[in-house]
């Protein structure tokens, strides 16, 4: 099987549905505390050429390896990102690419980052829990731990109002 269409209803289920499992009902959510949760290792690299974030299957078990940036809020949507290529089967269903080569074509590659990036975005700034918040777009980046850039696309997808006193400022 090949990657054809973005999921994009399957990943935010699946970011909705491990929350709920796991009894999160709040930010901010840890990518590293629900990956270790569900048995995936996690562990930090340090390879000086290799500036992000990516997982592996090895033996029947799944490691992520998260880059750490200046950037607390990008490297957590990095972990993210990697779990939902694990949750959302990418390594079961396809033949991804290895280490040591790349076998899906680049659209393929595109349709399984997608999937993976409305995960995060549903598992780190959920829908349902912006919209209980009346506050200030820093204050919801504050709350939420994410970067200013995630913020802002999400609260734009969401149409989010800004609290009205800011509103009239
Ligand atoms: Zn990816």
């Amino acid at each position: 099987m090949r990657p054809r269409t973005i999921r994009d209803d399957i990943a935010r289920a699946k970011a909705r549905y491990l929350l709920r499992e796991y009894n999160i009902s709040r930010p901010p959510v840890y990518p590293e505390d629900l990956a270790e949760r569900i048995g995936i290792q996690v562990r930090y690299h340090c390879v000086d050429d290799v500036g992000f974030s990516f997982s592996i299957k090895k033996n029947g078990e799944y490691f992520i390896f998260a880059d750490i940036s200046s950037n607390q809020g990008r490297d957590r949507w990095s972990v993210a990102h990697e779990l939902g290529h694990i949750v959302l089967g990418h390594y079961e269903l396809y033949h991804v690419d290895t280490i040591m080569c790349d076998r899906l074509t680049d659209r393929e590659r595109y349709i399984l980052d997608r999937e993976a990036d409305i995960f995060t975005e549903e598992l780190l700034m959920p829908a349902e829990w912006i919209m209980k918040y009346t506050l200030k777009e820093t204050e919801l980046r504050e709350l939420f731990k994410v970067s200013k850039e995630a913020m802002s696309i999400r609260l734009n997808k969401l149409n989010y109002q800004l609290p009205a006193s800011q509103a009239r400022s």
